[in-house]
């Protein structure tokens, strides 16, 4: 576990922007970010799921999240500027992003890979990723201090049999990462990711059916770092993969 005691106004007077915001990991950060003080810009597939998070930020929080209903698989370019102009007649500007949506495609030998799937796959975490970010980096910029922040997996760093697309396109994400910190790198916006490490997700059940889901770590149990990325505590701190579950005991500031 991180030592890392996150104040209780941690992150408030922030707009943070979460993807992936109605389930798994995405939805405990959006949680998360919001039970610290930041106003929260939902992004997701599924309407009722979003709501149901903004429902429960209002009774934790007293604010209601906004809520956009994005499929970064079939949007267009258009959606994108149109999404980012909505937001943008609401706020001056953000604070951080965390891109948390993701597809896991099939797990199978690449022979096997359905190339359906693999295009899918690169859609939603490479392709998706990179037009929401475009669009957004104007309101990330016009920030004090930004944070934008990718997800990646341990299979992006180093290649594992049968992850197929879902590997390859966790490796993009890093590079996608390392790109964007080194442009803005004597800017006010670092560029980091986050690695969650084995969660009890829906998504992670899919990967690993044979797995007890209570030997792995739950997504509330990785919110330090994902509130340390997002706080001032992480300013300067860019172009790292962070790791949420690192091997051993490690201070994150290191
Ligand atoms: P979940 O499957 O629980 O959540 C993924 C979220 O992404 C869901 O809210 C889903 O929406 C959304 N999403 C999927 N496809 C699209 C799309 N086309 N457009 C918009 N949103 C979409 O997964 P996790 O929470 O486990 O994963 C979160 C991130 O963490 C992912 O990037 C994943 O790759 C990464 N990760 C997870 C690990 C784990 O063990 N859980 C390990 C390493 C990395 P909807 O709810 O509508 O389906």
């Amino acid at each position: 576990m991180l030592h890392y005691q996150p104040k209780q106004d941690l992150l408030s007077g922030k707009t943070l922007l979460v993807t992936g915001a109605g389930d798994g990991i995405g939805r405990e950060a959006a949680l998360t970010y919001a039970r610290f003080g930041a106003s929260l810009i939902l992004i997701g597939r599924t309407l009722h799921k979003l709501q149901s998070v903004s429902q429960e930020i209002e009774q934790l929080t007293g604010k209601s999240a906004d809520i956009y209903v994005l499929d970064l698989l079939t949007a267009t370019h258009q959606e994108y500027t149109e999404l980012a102009q909505s937001i943008a007649q609401k706020h001056a500007y953000l604070d951080g992003v965390l891109h948390s949506a993701g597809l896991l495609g099939v797990v199978s030998p690449i022979i096997e890979q359905p190339v359906v799937e693999w295009h899918e796959v690169m859609q939603v975490n490479v392709n998706g990723a990179f037009m929401l970010t475009q669009v957004l980096l104007p309101l990330l910029l016009k920030a004090p201090n930004a944070s934008l922040v990718f997800t990646s997996s341990s299979v992006g760093k180093q290649g594992r049999a049968e992850w197929g697309a879902y590997s390859v396109s966790k490796f993009a994400t890093e590079g996608l990462m390392q790109i964007l910190s080194e442009e803005y790198k004597n800017s006010s916006l670092r560029v980091n990711c986050i690695n969650p490490g084995r969660t009890r997700t829906s998504m992670r059940a899919s990967a690993a059916p044979n797995e007890d889901p209570m030997t792995i770590k739950t997504p509330a149990d990785i919110m330090p770092i994902y509130l340390y990325v997002m706080s001032d505590d992480s300013l300067r701190k860019t172009g790292i993969s962070f790791d949420a579950q690192p091997a051993r005991n490690v201070n994150i500031t290191e």
